[in-house]
């Protein structure tokens, strides 16, 4: 079985592809269970297509089986690590875009892709644990006269740029450096607005070799190569400068 990456697949709405290969009987019998559920749904008054609802009956059973604790000796013993359940950690951004459109407001992480709000309403009334982080504005500056990145920095510029902004990398910005994009020793702030995830690799070739970048804007780069190549990294990945 296999859950798509939200980034790979470029959903942008809270959902992923799900695809697999199963044993006839076992997709027979999951295939039965999903819809004997998505009928019960209807029936109770969810009035969503049954595609729909289909979707909404496999988490279900997902969740009703984390709620088993199957691999301890029994709840409160010692040694049981009880039931996993649903754990999941939303950044809530409110933007003034927010208030008037449709946009998506929060990031899950563990999902990797933006949430709309009423999905987040939907999850704090289900079975699920949900831990909502306060507001960051991933636009705040808030400099401070050191060289060290504190954490505050580290997680809104990891909710700006998810990823190293090398070049077609994807190692995800919670495993990468810091860097000071303008050194910090010839009077550039440390501020987010200045900071960039780079892998370590990254963070290596930017420091000791001829690869460079400049910030068109937080959140979108421009490198250029030690041969002059020249390309844009932003949240649409990697391409030439002139797209
Ligand atoms: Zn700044
Ligand atoms: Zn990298």
């Amino acid at each position: 079985m296999e859950v798509g990456d939200p980034d790979t697949h470029g959903n942008t709405n809270g959902i992923v592809h799900l695809s697999g290969v199963l044993d006839a009987a076992d997709g027979h019998d999951l295939d039965v269970a999903i819809t004997r559920r998505a009928h019960l749904l209807g029936d109770l008054g969810n009035d969503a297509p049954l595609d729909v609802r289909r979707s909404v009956a496999l988490g279900e059973l997902a969740r009703a089986d984390l709620m088993l604790d199957l691999d301890g000796p029994g709840p409160g013993s010692p040694g049981s690590l009880g039931s996993p359940g649903r754990k999941a950690v939303v950044n809530v951004h409110i933007t003034d875009t927010t208030l008037v459109g449709h946009n998506p407001v929060g990031r899950w992480d563990e999902g990797r892709c933006p949430i709309s709000s009423e999905q987040i309403k939907e999850w704090l009334g289900s079975a699920s644990t949900v831990i909502v982080r306060p507001v960051i504005d991933l636009a705040d500056h808030v400099p401070i006269d050191s060289y060290e990145i504190p954490e505050r920095h580290r997680v809104q510029v990891q909710l700006r740029d998810h990823r190293c902004r090398f070049p077609h990398c994807t190692r995800p910005a919670t495993r990468c450096d810091l860097d000071h994009a303008r050194p910090y020793g010839e009077g550039w702030p440390t501020c987010p607005c200045n900071e960039v995830p780079l892998c370590r690799r990254h963070h290596r070739a930017k420091t000791h070799s001829a690869w460079s970048y400049d910030i068109v804007m937080p959140g979108s780069y421009e490198w250029t190569s030690p041969s002059g190549f020249r390309f844009r990294v932003d949240h649409h990945g990697t391409h030439p400068p002139d797209d």
